[in-house]
């Protein structure tokens, strides 16, 4: 199978369908500090339309009652993004959440103008997709909805970044796992092409040492993320995050580029240049982890390929260091 129809189905991007009807607890502009009682359900078919709008006034009204950051860092997706308290996880930064609970990706373009274009936001964090595989979307459609949204956002926002999270493993729903790799895959191949889209790959770091869901990572109910799981997200996208942010060629920015040879505002030249210092991998079944550069880290398949962008993460899954690459 290969992402390149994918590019080729662009023109459907501003015609998006009426979007499923979502609800959100979250409406504050920085935090998600009301998130009590969202719950998962791959039933989104009970909850009233009114509720998805009513979510969009709730932002709205907020907005218009305080002020909200320039040059903000906003997420947005599903309810990973809803019950992520994300302003406390990075709390030097100018966060704002519009998570919407249970969203697709086609709920996010659909509403995108009044939940993304408003702030201007100079980076985009996108966690999504995944409530459109529980709804049963296939791959390629989830990896379409998503360039017909990163699409819609260069058009629109064409200076600002966007960082797109892979789509999380759950237990819950582990028979959508395979699917939800191949997904991974076209939407990691979809920002591979565009120096203004970042990839990171959070999924293989919610595995644990036999390649199903780390279950210290996740709630109770085997679906959302707990603290941990939050705190492992963070750990991994922290570092793009900050360089993202910086503005084009300012004095810090210039820092950042003599310090890693890397501009914020390519993708590319980050998975290139800075991305290989820092990943590492392991095979799916195996409880030693690797430098991505080591031999035996070459030898596996794409498949069974863990990834992690950070020795800790990698040992919090149990793996042990190689003894050859020493990582
Ligand atoms: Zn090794």
């Amino acid at each position: 199978m290969t992402v390149k129809p994918l590019f080729f189905v662009c023109a459907a991007i501003f015609i998006v369908a009426t979007s499923t009807p979502v609800n959100s607890r979250d409406n504050g502009t920085a935090e998600n500090a009301n998130t009590a009682g969202a719950t998962d359900s791959t039933d989104s078919t009970d909850i009233a339309e009114n509720e998805w709008e009513s979510a969009i006034l709730a932002f709205e009204r907020w907005d218009s009652m305080n002020s909200f950051p320039a040059d903000a860092v906003l997420f947005t997706g599903g309810s990973c993004v809803t019950h992520w308290r994300s302003r406390e996880t990075f709390p030097r930064m100018p966060v704002i959440n519009r998570g919407i609970d249970r969203a697709c990706i086609n709920d996010i373009i659909s509403c995108a103008k009044r939940l993304i274009l408003p702030y201007k936001p100079r980076v985009i964090v996108v966690a999504a997709g995944e409530h459109d595989l529980i709804q049963g979307r296939t791959a390629d459609q989830v990896a379409e909805d998503m360039l017909a949204l990163v699409t819609f956002i260069k058009n629109t926002l064409p200076a600002s970044r966007v960082i797109v999270l892979s789509i999380k493993p759950s237990e819950k729903h582990l028979s959508l796992w395979p699917m939800t790799c191949q997904a991974n895959a076209f939407i990691e191949q979809i920002c591979d092409k565009d120096d203004s889209l970042f990839f990171v790959d959070v999924a293989g770091a919610m595995l644990d040492g036999s390649g199903k869901p780390n279950r210290s990572l996740y709630t109770p109910d085997g679906f959302e993320l707990n603290a941990a799981g939050y705190k492992t997200w963070a750990m991994m996208l922290r570092p793009l995050l900050a360089m993202a942010i910086l503005p084009a060629r300012s004095p810090a920015n210039d820092v950042g580029m003599s310090r890693s040879g890397v501009s914020p505002q390519s993708g590319a030249a980050y998975r290139t240049s800075y991305a290989p210092a820092l990943y590492y991998v392991a095979s799916k079944g195996s409880k030693i982890f690797h430098k991505s550069t080591c031999r035996s880290a070459k030898r596996i398949t794409a498949k069974n390929r863990v990834r992690f962008d950070s020795r800790q993460q990698a040992e919090a899954t149990g793996r042990q260091p190689c003894k050859v690459c020493n990582p």
